[in-house]
């Protein structure tokens, strides 16, 4: 957290209606109070009214298995958000001077709401789905990002990325130039493989069936992850196109909690496809991106896209295979393999059956975790996009390293950077003895070239 962004007082001391602190707090007020307005839904203010006390969602809190901390227990989180609002931006209840006296507006009140928005919760989603009162504790906790992003509190992690998107185009500072460098790099690279002396992979294309959009992370650290897609759209016969003008799938200001940053940032891609006339956005495994376009901005919009649905390059692949226009060698890699579900792209995007698929022609040897799908454990890799967290990150990923090690599998396969990053470091803490691939690097490692259509 920014310590230069604190707004108020740090001693806790009574609101001095006289003082420059009175004046600050009121500034505070004010601005959280407008990120409320904003973003105070009907469908939330009902859920923070509706818990029965029940205790259902601690079990399937990662947080929670973890600690076994009742202050981690999904419905404890939000009701911090809840006393706040009730206290300080209720309508009536703020001008009643007796609870203001008990629930003073401190320091230490929005260091606990930002440690429940921020470090307590990564927004998976999974204990929504066992409250019998539909209460989603991450909607709730988002409205506290908001709150807390409309003051400028949020996590390091989440301030440059954002700031650098603004200035060049995406959250890396990649030019445009060197984007367009490393893709003909690519080709020269790949030429052999493809078995094509001038091999081209195509940027800026007009008309294609895909735009597919990178992470940016891949193409400056890990080539191999984009070479890994342009074979299989190869081999698949894709009509497929590069933008020069968006190459970032990741949207870091969704987990600030500022909607109009993520539409700024979101809207750079519909830029490109419409610049292209592109018919489909595909995008590259990432998780939060893929939420954000698949649902989120159309939500913001008010208006459904002209265009189809954006889809994960799992989807595509799927068709590939359901179309034959690939076909994979089964076993190529060793298992037993299974499938760690991303909650930005399964519960949360739903996107559930096409990996399974893939699996399936991957392996002989495909185990389920359990819970699986829709309610699979979060593995807490959302921690790494809100700034870093590492032993926090770490010790929340326990559940998920219980799972991974009561399948017995020696491949975890996924569709999220953020995912494979988190597994591998939870393979390194916990001994699981496990390889974390992306599905896209299997699928492209055991494609068949003999029954490939070629493009
Ligand atoms: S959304 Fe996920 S991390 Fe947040 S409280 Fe619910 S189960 Fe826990
Ligand atoms: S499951 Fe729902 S109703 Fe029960 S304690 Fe949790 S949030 Fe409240």
């Amino acid at each position: 957290m920014n310590p230069n962004n604190s707004h108020i007082d740090r001693n806790d001391s009574a609101i001095d209606p006289q003082g420059a602190a009175a004046a600050e707090t009121g500034r505070t007020l004010k601005q959280m109070g407008r990120a409320v307005k904003k973003n105070l839904n009907r469908q939330v203010q009902f859920m923070l009214n509706s818990c029965v006390n029940c205790g259902l969602c601690a079990e399937s809190c990662h947080y929670y298995c973890a600690t076994g901390d009742s202050d981690l227990i999904p419905a404890n989180k939000f009701k911090k958000v809840h006393k706040i609002l009730q206290t300080h931006f209720h309508p009536l209840k703020s001008r009643l001077p007796f609870l203001l006296k008990t629930d003073k507006f401190n320091e230490h009140l929005l260091t606990d709401l930002y440690k429940a928005a921020y470090e307590n919760c990564t927004l998976c989603g999974k204990c929504a789905l066992t409250c019998p009162m539909g209460i989603n504790t991450a909607e709730i906790l988002y409205l506290a990002r908001a709150m807390l992003a409309a003051i400028g509190r949020l996590p390091s992690g989440l301030e440059k990325p954002v700031e650098t998107f603004f200035k060049v185009g995406n959250y890396l500072d990649l030019t445009t130039a060197d984007f367009i460098e490393t893709i003909e790099w690519f080709a020269e690279e790949m030429s052999d493989e493809i078995g094509e002396e001038n091999f081209s992979i195509p940027i800026d294309k007009k008309n294609a069936e895909v735009l597919y959009i990178p992470h940016p992370l891949e193409v400056r650290d890990l080539p191999f992850l984009v070479m890994y897609a342009i074979k299989i759209f190869h081999f698949a016969g894709e009509d497929y196109t590069f933008s020069s003008h968006d190459f970032d799938t990741v949207n870091y200001a969704y987990y600030q909690g500022c909607k109009d940053n993520m539409m700024r940032i979101a809207q750079r891609m519909l830029d490109a496809r419409e610049n292209l006339q592109a018919k489909h956005i595909a995008l590259a495994p990432c998780g939060h991106g893929y939420r954000v376009m698949r649902w989120e901005v159309e939500k913001y919009l008010g208006k459904p896209f002209t265009f189809p649905p954006v889809q994960t390059i799992v989807e595509l692949i799927d068709r590939y295979l359901r179309q034959g226009r690939i076909k994979l060698k089964k076993d190529t890699f060793a298992g037993p393999m299974t499938y760690h579900d991303p909650c930005n792209i399964a519960r949360r995007g739903g996107v559930l059956q096409a990996p399974r698929n893939i699996l399936q022609a991957l392996t002989s040897t495909f185990v389920e975790m359990q819970p699986r799908g829709a309610r699979n454990y979060c593995c807490g890799g959302g921690l790494a996009s809100t700034g870093d967290y590492g032993q926090l990150r770490i010790t929340m990923g326990k559940k998920k390293a219980e799972q991974i090690r009561q399948t017995g599998a020696k491949v975890v396969v996924t569709n999220c950077f953020n995912c494979m990053t988190q597994i591998r470091d939870l393979n390194k803490a916990y001994e699981l003895n496990i390889e974390v691939k992306s599905i896209v690097e299997l699928v492209a490692e055991s494609l068949n070239p003999n029954v490939a259509t070629l493009g």
